[in-house]
């Protein structure tokens, strides 16, 4: 392939899906190729944000039924996957729970237990159902896919850089990070996690190349009433803010979609099943997990790529 150097470089930060995002490739069309995926990302957006009067996703969830786009229903298929593989750990169906907390308009309020056990009875991916195109959900279900959806966007921008011949760059989109090759000079991209205190910390250094590394916190989105904190992260179960173990989860896998949808679902099962799940799975992926005691279990494909100031554990399978 022909030289590229850090000279080549076009970069672009934008505002979408809630997020802050940042896009960077390296190359003769890094600039066409960073100006093509955010329109991707502009489109991806629309289609499957809950807010959008036109989207498949609302007109599905207004009337129980809707015949949905590829990728919607895509997102659909990944989404019921995971969701019987974390015994529903991972449930789009989460929506109007969501709606009750506040988290959809950011009018933030704790729900009355018993709305609150009304509002669950909506919830199981078990009402959500596909064929072909036509996505139907049962009981009054609505779907959300606030869990998967950068996920897909990232390995998108991904593929579009490759449609421009890219063959180093990154995104960013609010801590959900997916590479594409390595740096310019052949090194591996260093991808700093997040810390759940903020600020300037992070649990440490992944070296990492053509991946998805995707991280949920309860730190990410939250607010606070009468001194408690409440997260934007639900365990289906009890439709309350998961309160396990976990408080930081990172997903290391090429398909930045399963990531995703396993970085959610591995927050809310906590440090026990998620690394059972780990050791069973017939899905390839790594993971960084970090415990309320600050431990730090990363599993052994990435062991020897991290560089922590914490203690750090070594998942085996
Ligand atoms: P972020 O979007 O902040 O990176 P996540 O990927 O973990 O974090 O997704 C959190 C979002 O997923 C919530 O805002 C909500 O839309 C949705 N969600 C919340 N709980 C669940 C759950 N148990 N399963 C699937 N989606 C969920
Ligand atoms: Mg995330
Ligand atoms: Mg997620």
């Amino acid at each position: 392939s022909e030289s590229v150097s850090e000279n080549d470089k076009y970069s672009s930060d934008i505002f979408a899906m809630d997020t802050y995002m940042s896009l960077t490739a390296y190359g003769a069309k890094a600039e066409d190729a960073v100006t093509a995926a955010i329109h991707e990302i502009q489109r991806l957006d629309a289609m499957f944000s809950v807010g959008n009067t036109d989207s498949d996703v609302t007109t599905a969830n207004m009337q129980g039924s809707a015949t949905v786009s590829d990728e919607t229903a895509y997102l659909v298929e990944q989404s019921l996957e995971i969701s019987r593989k974390t015994d529903g750990a991972f449930d789009i169906t989460i929506y109007p729970v969501m709606e009750l907390w506040g988290f959809t308009t950011k009018n933030y309020k704790v729900p009355q237990a018993d709305e609150l056990q009304e509002t669950l009875k909506r919830v199981s991916y078990e009402n959500a159902s596909l064929k072909a195109h036509e996505l139907v959900l049962k009981n009054n279900a609505q779907i959300d896919f606030g869990g998967i959806a950068k996920g897909y966007t990232s390995s998108r921008v991904m593929q579009i850089f490759k449609e421009y011949g890219i063959e180093h760059g990154m995104v960013n989109l609010g801590g959900n990070v997916q590479t594409l090759g390595t740096k310019t000079d052949g090194t591996a991209w260093r991808v700093a996690i997040q810390s759940p205190q903020g600020g300037n910390q992070y649990l440490g250094i992944l070296e990492t190349s053509d991946q998805a590394v995707i991280t949920s916190g309860g730190y990410e989105r939250y607010f606070e009433e009468n001194g408690v904190t409440y997260h934007h992260i639900i365990d289906p179960k009890t439709g309350y803010p998961s309160d396990s173990d976990l408080t930081s989860v990172t997903i290391v896998c090429a398909d930045g979609t399963k990531a995703d949808a396993l970085s959610t679902s591995f927050f809310v099962m906590g440090l026990q099943k998620a690394e059972s799940f780990y050791e069973n799975t017939d899905l390839d992926f790594d993971v960084i997990l970090l415990t309320k005691d600050n431990q730090i279990y990363i599993s052994e494909g990435i062991a020897q790529n991290f560089t922590s100031d914490y203690t750090v554990n070594v998942l085996k399978k």
